[in-house]
C-alpha cells in the first residue's frame, strides 16, 4: 500500500520527490484496450480486467482501480485476497478477481464481499466449499488451469478432478463456478512456440469443463502482451496490468505504437548544488571522478525510494534541461549528477525538478530507458517505486 500521499504534508509544502500519477492516462489506457478487445474478442465482444496488485504496480491501487473502471474496465483483478478486500473497503463494486491465496483464504471474508476467488488445486475447491457452506452464502469461484507456464494453476491430469469437484459443489448450490482460467509463459515473445502449445491445452480445459456442465460467465487466458499481440487468446476476457499503466510489453514498440501513454512520472527535487575540483571522487566506493571542474547536484532518492543499485553510473535523468547520469553509486536516499561545468551552478538550483523518467515527450528518460540501463523489465521499475515517496494524482475530475 501506499502509506504516504500528497495530503500528509503540509499544504503547499514542497516535496522531495513524488510520483505524478496521470488518471486520465490510465482511463484512456483502458479505454483503448477495450477498443482492441472489442475488435476481436471471441464472443460479441471481450472485456478487460484491470489488474491492480501490487498497489497498482507502483501506482496507487484505489485510485487507479476507479479510473480503470471509469475507462471501461468491467472488472478488476488482484493476486492477494487483501488487495481484493483494499478495493471493497474502499468502495468499490463489480466483480473482483483474487488468484493467490494462503491456505485458508481468507475465504469467510473474501465469499462475503462477493470477491471471485481462485481454485487451482481440489483442495483449494474443497477449502472454498466448506467456507462457502459455514457462510450460508454461494462463493463465486473461478478455476484455473496450469496450461504449460508450469507456475500456478491445476496440471491437466488433475483437471478433470477439479472440474467434476467444482460441477458437484454447483449442483449442490454452494458455489458458481464464474470462470476458467489460465496464464501465459511467453506472450511477450511472439511466435513462441509455447503459445500455441498453451492455447491448444487450454481449448482441451474448457471442453472439459463444458462437458461437466459447467458454463462460466468468463474464459480468458490473456495477459497484456496477448491482449495487444494476439487475439486469438482474448476469449471474454483479457487481465492487463501494464498495458493499463501505459507500458508496452512487447519486445522493440513503444506504448505509443498502440495508443497508450505512461501514466507515471518520477521526480525529486535537488537539495544541493556545489562545485567540485577535477578528479574528486564521487559517492560510495568512488567509481565516479569528476573529469575537471564541475558542478555536482544532489537528487534527493535512492534505492530505499526504489531505484535500482546497479544504475549507478549508467541511470539517467533529467535535470537542467539536460539527460545526466547518476554519477557513482546510488546510495539508499539520495545520488549525485555530475552536470559536467563548473558553470553549470548558476543554472541549476536547489528546488530545481530533476525527472527521474515519465512518458518521454519532454526528452526525459522514460521506464523503459531505465529498465534497460539496469538489465530489468519496465514492470520492475514501476513496481519498486517505493511507499516513501508520495502519489500525486492528476487527471482527476
Ligand atoms: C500480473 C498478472 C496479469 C497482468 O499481467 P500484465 O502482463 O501486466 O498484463 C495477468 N494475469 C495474472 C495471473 C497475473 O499474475
Amino acid at each position: 500500500m501506499t502509506d504516504l500521499t500528497a495530503t500528509d504534508f503540509p499544504p503547499g509544502a514542497t516535496l522531495r520527490a513524488e510520483a505524478r500519477i496521470d488518471l486520465d492516462a490510465i482511463r484512456s489506457n483502458t479505454r483503448r484496450l477495450g477498443q482492441i478487445v472489442a475488435e476481436t474478442g471471441s464472443k460479441s465482444a471481450a472485456g478487460v480486467m484491470a489488474v491492480v496488485k501490487a498497489d497498482a504496480y507502483g501506482h496507487g491501487a484505489v485510485p487507479c482501480a476507479r479510473a480503470a473502471k471509469q475507462g471501461g474496465a468491467a472488472w478488476l483483478g488482484t493476486a492477494l485476497p487483501e488487495e481484493a478486500l483494499q478495493l471493497r473497503a474502499a468502495g468499490l463494486t463489480g466483480p473482483i478477481l483474487a488468484w493467490l491465496h494462503p491456505a485458508g483464504g481468507p475465504w469467510d471474508e473474501l465469499i462475503v464481499h462477493e470477491i471471485d476467488v481462485t481454485a487451482y488445486a481440489p483442495w483449494v475447491l474443497e477449502e472454498i466449499t466448506a467456507a462457502a457452506q459455514r457462510c450460508g452464502i454461494q462463493a463465486r469461484v473461478q478455476l484455473k488451469v496450469d496450461t504449460g507456464l508450469g507456475r500456478g494453476g491445476t496440471q491437466p491430469h488433475d483437471w478433470l478432478e477439479l472440474v467434476e469437484l467444482a460441477a458437484k459443489a454447483e449442483a449442490a448450490g454452494h458455489i458458481r463456478v464464474t470462470g476458467v482460467w489460465s496464464h501465459f509463459a511467453c506472450a511477450d515473445e511472439p511466435g513462441h512456440p509455447s503459445i500455441r502449445a498453451q492455447l491448444d491445452v487450454f481449448a482441451l480445459a474448457l471442453a472439459a469443463a463444458d462437458h461437466a456442465g459447467l458454463r462460466p460467465e468468463v474464459r480468458h487466458i490473456a495477459n497484456s502482451p496477448a491482449a495487444l499481440s494476439l487475439p486469438e487468446a482474448h476469449f471474454d476476457l483479457v487481465r492487463a496490468g501494464l498495458a493499463v499503466y501505459g507500458l508496452s510489453p512487447l519486445p522493440d514498440t513503444t506504448p505509443a505504437d498502440f495508443g497508450l501513454r505512461p501514466a507515471m512520472t518520477l521526480t525529486a527535487r535537488v537539495a544541493l548544488v556545489k562545485n567540485a575540483p577535477a578528479e574528486h571522487g564521487v559517492s560510495y566506493g568512488h567509481i565516479h571522478h569528476t573529469a575537471g571542474p564541475t558542478t555536482l547536484a544532489l537528487v534527493p532518492l535512492g534505492y530505499a525510494d526504489g531505484l535500482p543499485r546497479n544504475s549507478s553510473n549508467v541511470g539517467e535523468v533529467l535535470v537542467g534541461g539536460a539527460r545526466h547520469r547518476v554519477a557513482g553509486r546510488m546510495a539508499m536516499d539520495q545520488f549525485v549528477v555530475d552536470l559536467g561545468d563548473p558553470d553549470a551552478v548558476h543554472d541549476v538550483h536547489v528546488g530545481d525538478e530533476v525527472v527521474i523518467f515519465g512518458p518521454g515527450d519532454r526528452g526525459e528518460p522514460t521506464a523503459d530507458d531505465w529498465a534497460q540501463a539496469t538489465g530489468t523489465l519496465n514492470y520492475e521499475i514501476v513496481t519498486r517505486i517505493g511507499p516513501r515517496v508520495p502519489r500525486v494524482y492528476v487527471g482527476n475530475s
